[in-house]
């Protein structure tokens, strides 16, 4: 119904494995074709085979969001020890809740690994002996992936930093901006900032949530590159004074074998346009609700609310909590052929299978409460509204949860109590709020420790008093000896790889449901819950510092919150 797309390509095919030594491969070759209606794979891929040449990265532009039904990511990639390496990844990062092992100290990514199916074939005690074989060669396979990866990042790295000294004048364009996707790809970024200053284009990358200075582009190729950057976004390119949001998709062939959308803005400063990219691709790490750190009794909560036929899941927490997440992988746990889902999001981040998402538009006034209304009547068992945000949008979205829909949505609070009084400043009747809320999930995301060069560390005094008022200093007492990564090579020396949630989830019993409809505040409501068991946030994480999965430094940033 409201997916419209209207979809402008032009296909650049790129290979790009000319390094050095080789440089077998053909430029830049663009085929553009014009097309009016959404095609989700136009592009034929052959595989390559060839070792030379491993990563073809085939961008298309698009205007509008495409919602893609089935792109499932390829198993291979997940099973890797390694796999931190590969995928960038904006948000939460697995680690099983209870940690599985003791901490040791330089511990090469075991953890991370997943566990594979055992190659023993069990066909009334014959052993199958091709399927063996099959194993065996999807095991090299694997392996070859891992070493080619490794060696692809380093190439792209390395070719950047030649391209980016090169005299302005010889800097290939197209080839800089689509090795700089791919180097953030390699790293796990997040985002890619082109910058303009005075004298140069400063290209920022946003790793697990923190910015860090990449590389220098002459001033003279400024334009050039944001230039490009529109092209493949299908922006207006001969448009410099106001702000441009664009989109447009990227295929990485093997051995990553899966594709992602960018979402671009562009808006003009003092010198010059900026621009910057969001790589929206994080859909193949995180596959189930195992892969989020939920405690046993959290993951309990938010299977019985999951079950319920009715009522309101809210995630809540700052931008770039993980609450899109949390959400996402809630809709694909109860997502099935018996069920319709439907959502509304601004932007919509990746597709999730067997559900349909409307995008936001307001150019054409399909707000959230306007697409809400539509949903409403397509017959949904479940919902997802990407944000309540105002009284009209919070209305119907309560209505919906009252009237027999499972109804999900984020709001934008501190915490999970906080939810809950948040609703009343948007009008919405006490009774309504205590009876269609089933859990609100107060999250944030924290860095987590590089595993490759975990160490074990004291706490400083300094940061025993910071977090006094935080910890209960009975449990504080009995812990001085936390982790921290020392920076290795693995994880740009910074000492971290990835990110892990943090959680708290707040469920509406009749206790709380007696508070709320006397309008008791968030600090009550909160106090109310803990009473109940409840595990704080910044219990959750310096439950978390302990295990060795974060640093005392990470949970100190959340004291500062307030
Ligand atoms: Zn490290």
């Amino acid at each position: 119904m409201a997916k419209k797309e209207i979809v402008k390509k032009a296909v650049v095919k790129e290979n790009t494995g000319e390094f050095e030594t080789e440089s077998l491969e053909p430029e830049n070759k663009v085929v553009t074709k014009p097309m009016v209606k959404v095609k989700p794979k136009p592009i034929l891929q052959p595989k390559p085979v060839v070792k030379v040449q491993p990563q073809k990265v085939v961008i298309k532009p698009m205007v509008k969001v495409k919602p893609r039904p089935v792109v499932q990511p390829k198993p291979v990639v997940k099973v890797q020890p390694q796999k931190v390496v590969i995928k960038p990844m904006v948000k939460v990062k697995p680690r099983p809740v209870v940690q599985p092992e003791p901490v040791v100290e330089v511990q090469p990514q075991k953890v991370v690994e997943k566990v594979q199916p055992k190659p023993v074939a069990q066909t009334g005690g014959i052993v199958d002996k091709d399927k063996l074989r099959r194993e065996k060669a999807k095991e090299l396979k694997r392996k070859e992936d891992l070493k080619l990866f490794a060696s692809e990042a380093i190439t792209i790295k390395r070719e950047l930093d030649g391209l980016s000294k090169l005299p302005s004048i010889n800097i290939p364009i197209i080839r800089a901006v689509d090795f700089l996707i791919k180097h953030a790809f390699f790293t796990r970024a997040s985002d890619i900032h082109f910058e303009p200053f005075e004298k140069y284009v400063n290209i920022r990358l946003r790793v697990d949530g923190v910015l860090h200075d990449s590389f220098k582009f002459p001033k003279e190729s400024q334009s050039g590159l944001i230039t490009r950057i529109k092209v493949l976004a299908g922006m207006r390119t001969d448009e410099h004074r106001a702000a441009q949001d664009g989109r447009f998709r990227v295929e990485v062939a093997r051995p990553v074998d899966r594709d992602f959308d960018i979402r671009v803005s562009v808006v003009p400063t003092y010198y010059g346009e900026k621009a910057v990219l969001r790589l929206l691709a994080e859909q193949a790490e995180i596959e189930s609700l195992d892969d989020l750190a939920f405690t046993v009794e959290n993951r309990a909560k938010l299977n019985r609310a999951l079950a319920k036929p009715y009522g309101m899941i809210l995630a809540t927490g700052p931008t770039g909590s993980g609450k899109t997440t949390t959400l996402y992988t809630s809709l694909k746990a109860i997502s099935s052929r018996e069920v319709s889902i439907i959502t509304i999001e601004d932007p919509i981040e990746y597709s999730i299978e067997g559900v349909d998402q409307i995008q936001v538009n307001n150019q054409t006034n399909l707000t959230f409460a306007n697409g809400l209304r539509s949903i409403l009547r397509q017959d949904p068992d479940a919902i997802m509204v990407g944000e309540i945000r105002d009284q009209e949008t919070a209305s119907i979205a309560v209505n919906a949860a009252l009237t027999g829909h499972k109804m999900f949505s984020t709001l934008h609070t501190n915490d999970a109590a906080t939810t809950l009084p948040r609703l009343l400043d948007m009008k919405v009747e006490p009774f309504l709020i205590a009876s269609t809320i089933n859990i609100a999930i107060g999250q944030r995301l924290l860095r987590m420790i590089c595993l490759n060069c975990r160490v074990k560390r004291r706490l400083t005094d300094l940061e025993f008093q910071g977090l006094k008022e935080a910890v209960p200093i009975t449990i504080l007492k009995q812990h001085r000896e936390f982790y921290k990564g020392q920076g290795c090579k693995s994880c740009n020396r910074s000492g971290y790889k990835s990110r892990v949630g943090i959680y708290e989830i707040l469920e509406i019993d009749d206790d709380i449901r007696e508070a709320i409809i006397r309008r008791a505040d968030a600090g009550e409501l909160k106090k109310i819950a803990i009473k109940k068991g409840m595990r704080t946030m910044m219990e959750d994480a310096f439950q978390k510092a302990l295990d060795g999965v974060t640093t005392i430094e990470e949970v100190l940033k959340m004291t500062y919150e307030d």
